[in-house]
């Protein structure tokens, strides 16, 4: 069984193997869903040996209202794929959603935002519209009981309802993608945790940010980094 550790720092190395110090936005992208492709196999090889009871299906989006996280790299790889993919008309209407999502995000504070069910402008019918490339925090993410989910999305400030979630295989992932942000850190990128609503927003809107992250600089300004909770 590896440790900890033992998963962070095979990310790390392959991270760091791939980019070589690089910045260079297409070497990021592939990076990226090479430890996509990664994440997700090693936690189905996770689910089936251990026989661990995801009850995760189709339609079922209760974790897209929780609060939405992602790195600059994630943020950019999605707003390239709504580019190349998505309608005029679809674009306008998701910055609309954005948009909403995000204003009534910015008063909160990070314990309010966890309590709120405000749903992720990316959630259409109850689905993702940037499936294959949703972030590594929505891949973690997984359900051991949908009855948990229903009570928390109905009872969201009430803090007895235990984590749905496998802590072991919770454990893994979150090496994992803790491995690969250290791996991007030798190539000095960002990695800054945003809210995923208002940063898409921005990434949408100009290219200027791209551009910045490129140099190594912050890609989005203060306004859309998400806000940290005690929980
Ligand atoms: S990015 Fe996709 S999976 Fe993640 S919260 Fe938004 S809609 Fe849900």
């Amino acid at each position: 069984m590896f440790t900890f550790n033992d998963i962070k720092n095979i990310e790390k190395k392959k991270a760091a193997k791939l980019l070589k110090g690089s910045r260079d936005p297409d070497k990021v992208k592939r990076s990226l869903i090479q430890f996509y492709t990664s994440l997700d196999e090693n936690m189905a090889n996770i689910v089936s040996t251990y026989n661990i009871p995801i009850e995760c299906r189709d339609g079922c989006s209760y974790c897209c209202l929780l609060k939405v996280d992602a790195r600059a790299h994630e943020i950019f790889s999605i707003a390239d794929f709504i580019n190349s993919n998505f309608t005029a008309d679809e674009i306008s209407s998701l910055k609309d959603r954005l948009r909403k999502s995000a204003d009534q995000i910015a008063p909160l504070t990070a314990q309010e935002h966890l309590v709120s069910n405000i749903p992720c402008g990316l959630l259409v019918n109850d689905s993702c519209s940037v499936y294959a490339l949703r972030p590594s925090m929505c891949r973690k993410f997984h359900s051991t009981s949908q009855e948990l989910c229903v009570a928390s999305f109905e009872r969201p400030a009430d803090i007895t309802i235990p984590s749905s979630e496998d802590e072991d295989l919770n454990i893994a992932a979150r090496a994992a993608i803790m491995g690969f942000e250290e791996g991007l850190k030798k190539s000095k990128l960002d990695v800054t945790i945003y809210e995923i609503n208002k940063s898409l927003l921005y990434a949408l809107e100009s290219a200027e940010h791209k551009q910045e992250w490129r140099k190594g600089k912050k890609a989005f300004p203060v306004d859309a980094e998400a806000k940290h909770s005690d929980f």
